[in-house]
C-alpha cells in the first residue's frame, strides 16, 4: 500500500507545478563529491593490486587515490586568483565521506567484518596524509572551500556484508582490495551500491527504510560536527541515490540544501520538507570525461544564464588527485581558463556556495566575507516561475 502511495506521489510530482527560482545575474556554484574518501593507496597500493592480478588502468577511477595537502594548496591558489563582481573568490562545496574502512581492525578479524574509522579519528593503516585535515580547514577559513555532507560510507553496507557472507568471487575481490588498503573500485563491483541504495534488491525495495536512512544520516552529521565543529547545511547522496525519506531525514538534521546530479537547467525549488533542491547543470570532469572541453562547459553555463538559473558546476574530487596519475595539473589549467573566460564575459557574475543561494532565495541577499548582509554589490533580483518536471522533460526533448 505504501509503495502504491509513493508511486502515485512520484507521478503526481512530475505534473504538479513547483515554484522555481530565477535570477537576474549570472550565478556560479561549484559542487564537488567524494572528499575524504580513500581509494587506491597511492603507488604502493597500485603495485600491490597489480601483483594480486588486477589489471588497473582500464578506467580513470582505477587511479582514484586521495587528495594530498599539495593538491588542496594548488586548488586554493587557483581559486584565490579569481574574484567575482563583489570581490569574492569562487568557492568549492566539498561533499565529504566522513568515514573510511578501519583496515587494521578488519585485518585482525580476517576481513570477515566491516569496521569504520571516522575522518576525525584519522586515516586507515597504511595511509599517510600529514596535515590534510588542517588544510581542509584553512581553505574553509579562507572561504574557498565549504564542507557539506556526502555520507558516512559511499557504499551500501548491507550489500557489502551480503557479498562477504557469500564467500565467492565477490568476497575474494573485496578482500584483495582491502589487503591493499583500498575499500573498493566502484565500476568493477557496482553490486556494492550506494549508502542508501542496495542495487540487488527488488526495484521498489532498493532504498533503505526511512528509519535506517535517518540513523545513517544522524551518524554522518555527528561525524561531520566532530571534524568541522559545525553542522552541514547542504547534502548530496552517494551516487545521487536519494528518495523522499532521505530528504525528510536530512531536513530533520538541519540540511537546507539538497544537491542532485547533472541535468539540463532546472531552476532551484523547495520540496515539501522545506529543503531547497539544486540541480547540477555544468559537468566539469576533465579526469573522467574524454569529451571534456572548457568551451562545452562555457556553453552549458551560458544556457543556464539565458534561463536565469545558476550555473551549478559538478567537479568530483578525483579531478584534483595527483599521486598515481596527475589529474590535477590539467584540471587546474582548465579551471583557471574557465573562470577567466566567465569573468571576462560576465563582469556582473557572482560566485556563491549552496547556503548563500538558500539565503538569497529566502532573504533576498546573502552575507559576503565583509559580513555585510545588505551589500549592494550582491543584490540580485529573485523571481519565481512555476514549472513542472513533465514540462521540463518535454522541453529537453524539443
Ligand atoms: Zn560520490
Amino acid at each position: 500500500m505504501l509503495k502504491f502511495v509513493q508511486k502515485v506521489w512520484l507521478r503526481g510530482r512530475d505534473l504538479f507545478p513547483v515554484a522555481g527560482f530565477h535570477f537576474d545575474r549570472p550565478l556560479v556554484l561549484f559542487e564537488s563529491d567524494d572528499w575524504g574518501r580513500v581509494g587506491l593507496r597511492d603507488q604502493a597500493g597500485l603495485e600491490q593490486l597489480r601483483t594480486a592480478g588486477l589489471a588497473l588502468g582500464e578506467r580513470p577511477y582505477d587511479f582514484y587515490t586521495l587528495e594530498t595537502t599539495e593538491d588542496l594548496a594548488a586548488l586554493r591558489t587557483v581559486l584565490k586568483r579569481h574574484r567575482d563582481a563583489s570581490g569574492r573568490h569562487p568557492c568549492i562545496e566539498m561533499n565529504f565521506i566522513l568515514a573510511n574502512l578501519d583496515f587494521a581492525k578488519m585485518s585482525a578479524a580476517a576481513f570477515r567484518q566491516i569496521y569504520l574509522l571516522t575522518l576525525a579519528e584519522g586515516l586507515p593503516e597504511g595511509w599517510s596524509r600529514a596535515g590534510l585535515i588542517e588544510t581542509y580547514r584553512e581553505g574553509i577559513a579562507e572561504g574557498v572551500f565549504r564542507p557539506a555532507l556526502h555520507g558516512t560510507t559511499h557504499f551500501n553496507r548491507l550489500a557489502v556484508e551480503r557479498a562477504l557472507a557469500g564467500e565467492d568471487d565477490r568476497a575474494d575481490l573485496l578482500r584483495t582490495l582491502w589487503r591493499a588498503g583500498t575499500p573498493y573500485i566502484h565500476w568493477r563491483m557496482p553490486w556494492i551500491g550506494y549508502e542508501y541504495w542496495d542495487p540487488e534488491k527488488p526495484e521498489d525495495e532498493r532504498f533503505l527504510s526511512e528509519e535506517a536512512q535517518r540513523e545513517l544520516i544522524g551518524q554522518a552529521v555527528g561525524a561531520f560536527a566532530k571534524l568541522f565543529s559545525s553542522l552541514p547545511r547542504s547534502a548530496c547522496a552517494p551516487g545521487y541515490r536519494a528518495n523522499d525519506d532521505t530528504y525528510r531525514a536530512w531536513a530533520q538534521h538541519g540540511i537546507r540544501v539538497v544537491q542532485s546530479g547533472p541535468e539540463a537547467p532546472v531552476p532551484p525549488y523547495f520540496d515539501r520538507h522545506g529543503v531547497l533542491h539544486l540541480t547540477r547543470t555544468v559537468e566539469f570532469e576533465p579526469a573522467v570525461n574524454a569529451a571534456f572541453s572548457v568551451e562545452a562547459c562555457l556553453r552549458q553555463g551560458e544556457r543556464c544564464f539565458e534561463d536565469g538559473v545558476p550555473a551549478i558546476v559538478s567537479v568530483h574530487s578525483v579531478n584534483f588527485h595527483s599521486t598515481v596519475r596527475d589529474f590535477r595539473s590539467p584540471t587546474l589549467r582548465s579551471l583557471d581558463g574557465f573562470l577567466t573566460a566567465l569573468e571576462a564575459k560576465y563582469p556582473d557574475l557572482l560566485y556563491l556556495h549552496d547556503e548563500d543561494l538558500y539565503e538569497l532565495v529566502t532573504k533576498g541577499a546573502y552575507r559576503t566575507t565583509s559580513g555585510d548582509a545588505r551589500n549592494d554589490s550582491v543584490r540580485t533580483h529573485v523571481t519565481t516561475k512555476n514549472f513542472t518536471r513533465a514540462g521540463l522533460a518535454r522541453r529537453q526533448k524539443t
